[in-house]
């Protein structure tokens, strides 16, 4: 069975105080009793500087920390780079890799979000490989060959089954921050074709939709077949709206 997962990505928000009020808020309401009863897993992803006090804000908690971003290296003079290793000794379970901003705006490349999560992998993160077309890509219908392709360049490197045990979060470039959400038909076509990728190995895999979801358009998306999650941007800065995000998730 896919574990349902829903993810807050709090991209480049907030102060201490901030970050640390809204973990605390979730933690609150997510005991160990809560996850039980509500079913999903909720990853929150603060900027790097926060993660610590929001690791600290969630100890009591059933609520998981990642990161946004690793270096695809070990150690060594990479300024302004943190490892998988730096991400471990904070607290950090899961991380984020080729999100759309950093393929677009920082241009990383198919080949250095591989290597991304195949370090983080290695290294005892679990991935959530974010994937996604952009609006001429979804227009001129090359959508699943552009996810597809996405995926298959980590697939060479590290192997259908590494894939498989990660995360994989479609998210419609076109739909990131943008207030337009893929329509549940739409998100679900590209879901079922990247399980239909995964063949067997990936019948348990997780899959995120992420794409301008909220609390009133959530349940719809998750309840569709293939979608067992979501990967949340805007709303996942607001508690309640987030939690609500949660609790639409089915069991
Ligand atoms: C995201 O950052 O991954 C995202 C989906 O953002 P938003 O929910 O704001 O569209």
């Amino acid at each position: 069975m896919c574990k349902p997962l829903i993810a807050g990505n709090w991209k480049m928000h907030g102060t201490t105080e901030s970050a640390t009020n809204l973990a605390a808020q979730l933690a609150r309401h997510r005991t160990q009793e809560a996850n039980e009863k509500e079913g999903a897993e909720i990853i929150v992803f603060p900027p790097f500087v926060h993660i610590p006090s929001v690791v600290a804000a969630t100890a009591n908690s059933n609520i998981s920390v990642g990161a946004q971003d690793c270096s695809q290296y070990p150690d060594g003079a990479y300024t302004g780079e943190i490892s998988v290793e730096m991400l471990l000794d904070q607290g950090c379970q899961y991380v984020l890799v080729g999100h759309s901003e950093r393929r677009a705006v920082i241009g990383e490349g198919n080949q250095m979000v591989a290597e991304k999560f195949k370090a983080a992998q290695a290294g005892g993160l679990i991935p959530i490989l974010c994937v996604g077309e952009s609006l001429q890509q979804r227009q001129q219908g090359t959508t699943v060959a552009v996810v597809a392709e996405q995926i298959a360049a980590v697939i060479d490197l590290v192997g259908l089954a590494d894939v498989c045990r990660a995360v994989i979060a479609y998210e419609p470039v076109w739909a990131i921050g943008t207030g337009e959400t893929a329509s549940p038909q739409q998100a679900q076509d590209v879901h079922s074709a990247i399980r239909a990728q995964l063949g067997e190995a990936g019948s348990s895999t997780t899959l995120l939709y992420g794409g301008s979801v909220n609390a009133s358009n959530a349940a719809e998306l998750f309840a569709q077949p293939d979608i067992n999650g979501g990967l949340v941007g805007g709303a996942s800065l607001k508690a309640d709206e987030f939690l609500n995000i949660a609790k639409s998730i089915e069991a």
